[in-house]
């Protein structure tokens, strides 16, 4: 992992709790912002936040929350 200007333990504690709360820790050390994400040539960042839908889940590139990505994969699938 390259090395990221520090958000501050404000915002990265409440990451990891949320994170943690959510039973995946490891989500806090994903970025915290797209900006950064993109700078570290990743897929996925976290902000800790929860989406429309209530989930906490990573964000993807467009800023898709993932479950609700993979729910409407599966609504896809299923309307086939
Ligand atoms: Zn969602």
């Amino acid at each position: 992992m390259t090395h990221r200007e520090f958000e501050g333990w404000r915002s990265y504690g409440r990451r990891v709790a949320v994170a943690t709360k959510a039973g995946n820790p490891d989500w806090a050390r994903l970025p915290q912002a797209k900006r950064i994400m993109i700078d570290e040539g990743g897929k996925l960042f976290f902000t800790g936040k929860v989406c429309k839908r209530g989930h906490v889940s990573p964000r993807n590139e467009h800023c898709d929350c993932t479950q609700c990505h993979l729910m409407r994969l599966a609504e896809r699938r299923d309307a086939v």
